[in-house]
Parts: C-alpha cells; structure tokens; sequence
C-alpha cells in the first residue's frame, strides 16, 4: 500500500498483543462481523440485529430491564448518558471516588448542573458500605454514583450492600461497570442496580464505539418524572429508546457495523458462558500474578479486592518506566498500560480483558517483561516468572 503522490498509504496497523487498561484484543470473529456489508439503519435485518443484540445485552448484564440498549459512543458516553439522565440542575448526586474514573464521573455531574458531593479513597482501595451510609444520610443524594472496576487501580468495588443502602434512602445507584462487564459478574437485577453502563472494548473484546447501557424501573421512572428536558439531544434516552424498541423512530443513524461487531462479541461471551468466562479470567489472573511475584513485583491495592482484568504493580525501584514499555511494544508488540494519578511512572497496569485473557498471553507476557527488566539491569532468577505462573495452570488441571 504505497503511498501516491500527496495521498497516503492506506492504513496498515502492526498486530499489537493489547495487554493494557484497554482496547483489549478482538477475536477475529467480531473483526470479520464488523467488515460486513453496512444495511440502512431501519432495515428489517439490522432491526433484527438490534433486537437480538438488546437480549443478548440483557443476558450478559444479568438483567430484566426493558431500557436496554447499546449507546452510539464509547464506555464515557455511556457515563454521560446515565448522568445525563438522571440529574436535572441542582440534582443532589453524590459520587464515590477511589481513582480516575470516579473524578470522571464527578466531573460529567458538574457539567449537568448536578450538586456534587465526592467521598474519596485513596487509590487501590474500596469503599466501605458503613463510609457511604453515612454519605448518604448526610447529603440525601437522588443518585450515588460508583465505579465497579477501577481501571486506573484494579480496585473491585463490591456493590450488593451499598445497592441496598441506596434504596432504603430512596437514592438511585449508578455504576461504572465498563471494565467490569464480560470479566467478573455483574447482577444488574440481583444486586439492585438502577443505572449501569458499560463500554466494548474492555472484558467484551469489541472495539471502541459503543456503550452497553441499562436502567431499572425505578430509574426509568425518575427519568420519566423530568420536569427538564435531557441537556443532551444525543443521549437523551426518552428519544433513543423510541428507536430501539418503541416506533423506530429516526433520532441518529446506528453505527450499523459496530452494531455487528457487538452482536458478535456478545454472542461469543454467551457461548463461552459467564461462569466459565468468570473462572478463565480469574484463572489467568491468579498465573500472572504468581508470575509477577515470582519476578519480585509487588501488587497495588488491596488484598482480596483486586480485579483479575486489571493487574496493577509497582514498578521495580531503579527501572525506567518508559524504557520497559517501550521495549515490550517494539520488541515483542505488547501493550502494558502506565500507572495514572498519583501512580504515574510508578506503576504498570497489565490487562488481562476477554480475548487477550488466555495462558499463552501469560507465559509470553512474563517471558518478554523479564527480558526488558534484565535489560534495565534489574536481577532476577532467569525463567522463574514463566514457571512459577505453569504451576499455577499445572496445579489446576491436575484438580
Ligand atoms: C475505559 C473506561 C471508561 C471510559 O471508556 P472509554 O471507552 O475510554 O470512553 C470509563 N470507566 C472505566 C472504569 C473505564 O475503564
């Protein structure tokens, strides 16, 4: 594909092993299912796609909820819709922030006009169902707001309990389920959780484009109490619902082939089957982080709260940050994601999300990082990271 006079060649991207905080890697059946032949979006065959992909959607969320749908946007679109949504100007909204993703959050609040009141944890931890009750009675929010996995720490927020407080203080919870969905349960209905969005491109293994959405009765019920109307025509979820599954009324055009290619990726979550998909990730997790250990890395976070999608480590004293990344891109085409906030050049953050979850992307993960940090001048005992991680597959195989 060369490159004609002032035209450029035609894109060409090198084959990355994505083992970051996200894009993660695709199966080649969503790549194939996103190349199909593009149909209009009121077609009788994408009306079928879009009904199917709503249940699939709904299977994979644990959820009855009728407004299920996938937004046109990535996993913050998503966020800005269920903010978007829920609040009018001068909604109280209180949000739980342990990372990046929950500033996040606060931050779209601000910008609908929400008063925010923020509880903090420092990054890497978790929030106490007792510190939230407390917050709740205090500020008597009409939405809490939270973040399920942490992606900028690998903190794994437990919800069942802070779902309950928030509906006996008559408060709507949403979450941030984006890295979560696909990789560690999520019980939309189970648990009790109002609003809940996610993203593709993290446990779905789809790329970046649209954004799993679901509200609760309770949720559609204070949606549909607005006295406002939504501040964004975009995302305003009493339009978008008509298209998908009230007249089919024409709001914006479907991004019809990202559409495919989530109908793809949910197909093949539900193939594997969540149980079996939940147990290949924490598997994987459990053979990395021996690995890791095993090389002398030390874990962020909190025992017993960590994601098995999202392995955050402190960077070895003395060992460039950069240095390592970069090698494992050029070198071996992998992709570690950097530490962010206050863990920037202190941390790496290895994901380990839907496709990319496997044994082989393990032993080569540690194999090539052991390399890079030999390279630094960092000691290690040669393939001790590799051996310690296939006795972890052995050991389970052997059960
Ligand atoms: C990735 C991510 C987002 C944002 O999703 P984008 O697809 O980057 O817009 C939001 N929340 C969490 C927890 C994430 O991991």
């Amino acid at each position: 594909m060369t490159s004609v006079g002032e035209i450029p060649a035609s894109v060409c991207p090198p084959s990355r092993l994505l083992m970051g905080p996200g894009p993660s890697a695709i199966a080649p059946q969503v790549l194939t299912a996103l190349a199909a032949p593009t149909v209009g979006h009121l077609d009788p065959y994408f009306l079928k796609v879009m009904d199917e992909l709503q249940a699939m959607l709904r299977q994979t969320l644990c959820t009855q909820n009728r407004l299920t749908l996938a937004v046109s946007g990535t996993g913050s679109a998503g966020m800005e819709t269920v903010v978007v949504n829920l609040i009018e100007p001068g909604d109280r909204m209180l949000v739980c922030v342990n990372g990046v993703f929950g500033g996040r959050m606060a931050d779209v609040a601000r910008r609908a006009g929400a008063e925010v009141t923020v509880i903090e944890r420092p990054f890497g931890e978790v929030f106490d169902p007792a510190e939230i009750l407390t917050a709740v009675q205090q500020t008597r929010p009409k939405v809490v707001g939270i973040v399920h996995a942490e992606t900028s720490t690998g903190a794994h927020q437990p919800l069942e309990e802070i779902a309950r407080i928030c509906r006996e203080h008559d408060a709507l919870i949403a979450v941030d389920c984006v890295t979560s969905l696909g990789g560690v349960p999520v019980e939309v209905d189970q648990w009790g959780l109002d609003a809940v969005y996610s993203g593709t491109q993290k446990c779905l293994s789809c790329p970046p484009g649209l954004a799993p959405v679901t509200f609760s009765d309770r949720a559609v019920a204070a949606i549909d109490r607005r006295t406002r109307k939504v501040a964004s025509w975009y995302l305003d979820m009493a339009m978008v619902k008509e298209y998908w599954s009230g007249s089919r009324a024409y709001h914006h055009t479907a991004p019809i082939n990202m559409n495919y290619a989530l109908h793809e990726a949910l197909r093949l979550v539900l193939l594997e089957g969540l149980p079996a998909r939940f147990a290949r990730h924490q598997q994987n997790h459990l053979a990395l982080k021996a690995g890791l250990e095993a090389l002398g890395l030390k874990y962020a976070g909190v025992e017993g709260h960590r994601l098995p999608m999202l392995n955050a480590v402190f960077i070895p004293d003395g060992i460039e940050d950069a240095a390592v990344r970069g090698r494992l891109l050029t070198r071996f085409g992998i992709e570690i994601g950097g530490g962010l906030g206050p863990w920037k050049g202190k941390a790496w953050r290895i994901g380990l999300m839907g496709a990319a979850s496997t044994p082989g992307n393990v032993l080569l993960f540690l194999a090539s990082l052991e390399l890079c940090l030999r390279q630094e001048g960092y000691r290690l005992s040669p393939g001790s990271g590799v051996a310690a991680a296939e006795e972890v597959y052995q050991a389970s195989s052997a059960k």
